[in-house]
């Protein structure tokens, strides 16, 4: 998307919204953001948005590198995630025979 093409419709009518201005106050013309921590203070990235205007496709990236970096720390690991998630599921079979 990044490219400049879209990569659910082939189309090159893809937009950039990076150039709006970061967070400010809440409001119509807000960007996204992420919550990355909760708690007292909780802390949140501006996400740059690419529409493509052909399909209506859009795609959302964090550019601050120090937030990325937070996210790496804070969250969960995808594979760690999966790898549990199939932990689970060896044992669910045998409990399931149990009843
Ligand atoms: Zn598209």
């Amino acid at each position: 998307m990044k490219s400049g093409i879209c990569p659910k419709c082939g189309s090159k009518d893809v937009y950039a919204g990076s150039t709006l201005p970061p967070r400010g106050k809440a409001g119509p013309h807000e960007v996204n953001t992420v919550p990355i921590t909760a708690g007292v203070l909780p802390s949140v990235v501006a996400l740059d948005n690419y529409v493509c205007v052909n399909c209506g496709y859009v795609e959302s990236y964090i550019s601050d590198p120090a937030k990325l970096q937070k996210i790496a720390d804070h969250w969960p690991r995808v594979e760690e995630l999966l790898k549990e998630e199939k932990e689970q599921a060896k044992v669910t079979p045998s409990q399931l025979n149990d009843f």
